[in-house]
């Protein structure tokens, strides 16, 4: 007899107790210190990393001058002529998180404002 599927594996870590669901977020996720949206249950390791990387770019520029420079680049990106999802990924702080959220080790290692190697 075929023994049945195994169920699927947990979580690889409880979701945080920051981690809040909001089922009518527009994103996938969104870091607003200190609290991590997410539009969907069991969010990936990857996803909660990102918004942990935007966390800690927060709290280097003391919360609010993060918002402030985040959303200048964007608009910098805009009248550069660039599209909306393209001016959004330029975003130092994207940048950073995109190119090291699969990295979950990341934030261990990272250097203080890494998000200007960016
Ligand atoms: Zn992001």
């Amino acid at each position: 007899m075929k023994s049945k599927a195994p169920k699927p594996a947990p979580l690889p870590v409880s979701t945080p107790w920051n981690v809040i669901r909001v089922p009518f977020l527009k994103v996938n996720g969104m870091a607003l210190f200190p609290f991590i949206l997410i539009r969907e249950g069991r969010p990936s390791a990857r996803l909660i990393n990102h918004e942990r990387i935007h966390h800690r770019q927060q709290i280097e520029l003391l919360i609010i001058p993060f918002y402030l420079w985040y959303l200048l680049e964007y608009l910098l990106n805009r009248l550069r002529g660039q599209d909306h999802y393209t001016a959004y990924v330029n975003i130092r702080f994207e940048r950073e998180a995109y190119r090291h959220d699969a990295d979950l080790d990341y934030l261990k290692k990272r250097k203080f404002w890494a998000f200007l190697d960016q």
